[in-house]
């Protein structure tokens, strides 16, 4: 892969859909980096990113597919590379990912998710990395590049590194994650902002609609060591939740004492998205595969259903009946 970047390229930098902290700080990251390297990057989202992902070095230049589909089009018709990063499934990057697949480009995935597909030319994953954010260090000394990881790079990837470990904290949290945070704060991250760049902006009717879901959506059921939440449209009207708004909700139910799987099922109109967390050996991404055409990660998964919301958790429960005696006794 080293004598294919060995040249100026015009390069096409994408992620998956939705993309949090670790999807778009791994992109960003690397294409500081490609960038301190000669190439020419451009870098597409399939669809909008939270705006509590905003103060991330080089976010003004990002085109989102849903509004830019003629400029994304012609980034990808130009492109020499197209990097995926931070999924490992094409149906993850929406319609982008059909246009990429009938372009025959040469693809460099870089991914810490299970299964991978087999749709790259050049792969770097590992299941055990924390995060892409990770990957993208790791990838940088492998090709002893680290001199081209600037401090708009570093803050970028320090992003990946807190959010996708939850702070430092996740079984998937290593030695080599905090070695890679120590070098980053070294090179002047300051952690801090990042920290409360992500997480202190919290608007007011925001952390009332958390309140509301404490008080009037959340369930428990204490003899599966499962809490989960259930949220109609409705209440996203009625609060003024936004995408990225709900993130981190289903670890809420998770922080509860004894709970081990959490998850939160949610009514987005088009469809019924939900979220799946656990702890230890519970397979999360075990019980998104099966029931709800979903998959991820060991302990964070998630899926969707075609079904109404009453038809969703009930069908959620059933699935705990069969999931639950074998993971969660
Ligand atoms: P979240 O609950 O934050 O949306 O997703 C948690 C994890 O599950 C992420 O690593 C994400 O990549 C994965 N994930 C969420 N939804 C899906 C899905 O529908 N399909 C697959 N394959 N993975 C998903
Ligand atoms: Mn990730």
């Amino acid at each position: 892969m080293l004598s294919a970047l060995s040249q100026p390229l015009r390069i096409l930098i994408t992620t998956h859909h939705k993309p949090d902290a670790d999807a778009l700080g791994s992109s960003l990251g690397w294409a500081h980096v490609l960038q301190a390297r000669g190439h020419a990057v451009t870098v597409v989202v399939p669809n909008d990113f939270p705006g509590f992902l905003d103060w991330m070095p080089g976010t003004t230049s990002v085109l989102d597919y849903e509004q830019s589909q003629d400029k994304a089009l012609k980034a990808l018709q130009e492109a020499d590379l197209v990097c995926c990063l931070d999924f490992n499934d094409l149906k993850r990057n929406n319609e982008l990912g059909q246009k990429i697949e009938q372009s025959g480009k040469p693809i460099l995935m870089v991914d810490h998710h299970p299964y991978p597909k087999d749709f790259a030319t050049y792969s770097y994953h590992k299941v055990e990395a924390s995060s892409t954010c990770e990957l993208i260090m790791d990838l940088c000394k492998e090709l002893g590049w680290m001199d081209a990881v600037s401090l708009d790079a570093g803050t970028c990837l320090y992003a990946g590194l807190v959010t996708d470990t939850g702070s430092f904290r996740f079984p998937s949290c290593t030695p080599n994650t905090h070695r890679w945070a120590a070098h980053l704060l070294e090179m002047g991250v300051r952690h801090f902002q990042v920290h409360e760049a992500i997480f202190d902006q919290t608007p007011v009717e925001i952390l009332r609609f958390l309140g509301h879901c404490f008080m009037n959506r959340l369930k428990v059921l204490p003899e599966w060591h499962t809490a989960y939440i259930v949220i109609p449209q409705q209440d996203l009207k009625d609060f003024g939740v936004r995408t990225g708004d709900t993130e981190g909700l289903v670890n809420y139910a998770l922080n509860l004492k004894g709970m081990r799987f959490a998850s939160v099922i949610i009514d987005r109109g088009v469809q019924v998205k939900m979220s799946f967390r656990s702890k230890g050996k519970v397979p999360a991404n075990l019980f998104a595969i099966q029931y709800f055409e979903g998959g991820g990660h060991l302990n964070a998964a998630g899926g969707q259903s075609g079904d109404t919301l009453e038809q969703t958790e009930a069908r959620f429960l059933a699935a705990m009946e069969s999931f639950a005696p074998d993971h969660l006794r």
